[in-house]
């Protein structure tokens, strides 16, 4: 038997494995899949539980739901990967070999990377909402703010979900305004980029929408270290920026196993064939999802889009014969924006998000680029699709 092992179920290796084990046939290839915890979170979610409209339950499911049958799922934390003898050491002292391996172990928020941040302010006057426990002490936090100046950052790029921190800031204009509190907030979105997207089109039109809410933009706001005693944020060139509440999106890091086994860049992203997924280094081992450093969003849409393609290319590859999917870098995210409405943008690694409708050009019903709530209903409804 050929071992093919997945190491994480989140979003990519659960997509691996579901697309794969119809391809492998049963009787040559066994297909494990590893990853340390019994709940599959639904991440786009955690952007609504602070504003109260989902609750935790909404966004958790057991993972082994997920996983078809004819896969076994190892559910164990995973310590490294001895890419020399082909072999996986979980951290309860097991061993699992493979022939193949599929690193799909996503990328999380890292708060110990900014100096200052890691401290007692954190779920005080700091929060964040890229954990389901972040997001539920933000909530908390927000029932009872009675107001002041909140700041919403971006502490480094690559990080999951580029639009994720501004949802949230359109949403808290929305929220501040549904309890009649907006005049007494002060609303001011800080990001290390030179605009408010990477993308110079997408981010003209957001640009526009974050004025007309009167919300105030920093841009190559490059924080060095939070002042959590002065309730400021400190930029490397010697900015300040004062808050009394800061929403941040802290370091993204890849997971400490793959630092642990020497796969990865200086945030433990591991460097692949932007096109096949394949590692340059090592010919039996590919990653996908947010655990590669592929020049592309950081999301679940891209995840499903590179998918397809990695799926008809491994059963060609194992048999020797070349790989004929090149991923494009397809990524597509709803962008809510409040008061019930919604954008939608759609790009890859070459084209910009351009104006139109979506899927089906010109009857849509999505809209790109445009606020319709047509838009919003599409990013509800991704729950239930999911
Ligand atoms: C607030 C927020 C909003 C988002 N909104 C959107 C959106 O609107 N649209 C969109 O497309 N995407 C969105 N995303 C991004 C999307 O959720 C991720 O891009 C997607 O989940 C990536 O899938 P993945 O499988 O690569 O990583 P993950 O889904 O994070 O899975 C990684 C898995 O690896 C496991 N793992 C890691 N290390 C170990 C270890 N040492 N041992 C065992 N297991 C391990 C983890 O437990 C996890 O299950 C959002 C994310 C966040 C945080």
């Amino acid at each position: 038997m050929k071992k093919l092992l997945v190491l994480g179920a989140g979003t990519a290796g659960t997509m691996v494995v579901n697309k794969l084990r119809p391809r492998l046939d049963p009787a040559e290839w066994q297909i494990t899949v590893v990853d340390q915890k019994p709940c599959h979170y639904y991440q786009p979610g955690f952007l609504f539980v602070p504003f109260g409209i989902y609750r935790a339950q909404d966004v958790m499911k057991p993972r082994r739901d997920f996983i078809p049958a004819g896969v076994e799922i190892d559910l164990s934390g995973i310590e490294s990967i001895d890419t020399g003898k082909q072999r996986v050491a979980l951290v309860d002292g097991r061993h699992l070999d493979y022939d193949y391996l599929v690193v799909a172990t996503g990328t999380h928020p890292t708060p110990s990377q900014t100096p200052g941040l890691d401290g007692p302010a954190l779920g005080e006057s700091i929060h964040h909402y890229y954990s389901l426990d972040g997001a539920t002490a933000l909530y908390e936090r927000l029932k009872t703010w009675q107001g002041g100046r909140l700041v919403i950052n971006i502490m480094e790029t690559p990080f999951k979900c580029p639009v994720a921190p501004l949802e949230f800031t359109f949403l808290a204009d929305w929220w501040f305004h549904e309890r009649g509190l907006r005049d007494r907030v002060e609303i001011v979105f800080a990001t290390p980029l030179s605009e408010v997207f990477t993308k110079p089109v997408a981010a003209r039109h957001l640009a526009h929408l974050l004025d007309e809410k009167g919300i105030k933009v920093e841009t190559d706001f490059y924080v060095e270290r939070v002042d959590a005693d002065r309730n400021t944020l400190m930029s490397y060139d010697e900015r300040e920026l004062p808050y009394d509440l800061l929403v941040t999106v802290p370091v993204n890091m890849g997971a400490e196993v793959i630092a642990r086994s020497g796969l990865g860049d200086e945030l433990n992203h591991i460097p692949v064939d932007k096109g096949t997924f394949l590692s340059p280094k090592h010919p039996n081992i590919f990653a996908v999802g947010d655990a590669a450093d592929i020049p592309t969003s950081k999301a679940g849409s891209v995840v499903h889009f590179a998918v397809e393609g990695f799926a008809e290319n491994f059963p060609r590859y194992v048999e020797g014969l070349p790989m004929l999917e090149q991923f494009d870098g397809h990524a597509n995210c709803f962008i809510e924006s409040g008061f019930g409405k919604g954008l939608l943008i759609d790009f890859n690694y070459d084209t910009e998000p351009l104006p139109g409708k979506y899927p089906l050009p010109g009857i849509g019903p999505f809209s790109l680029l445009q606020e319709t709530v047509t838009n919003h209903w599409g990013k509800m409804m991704f729950r239930w699709v999911y």
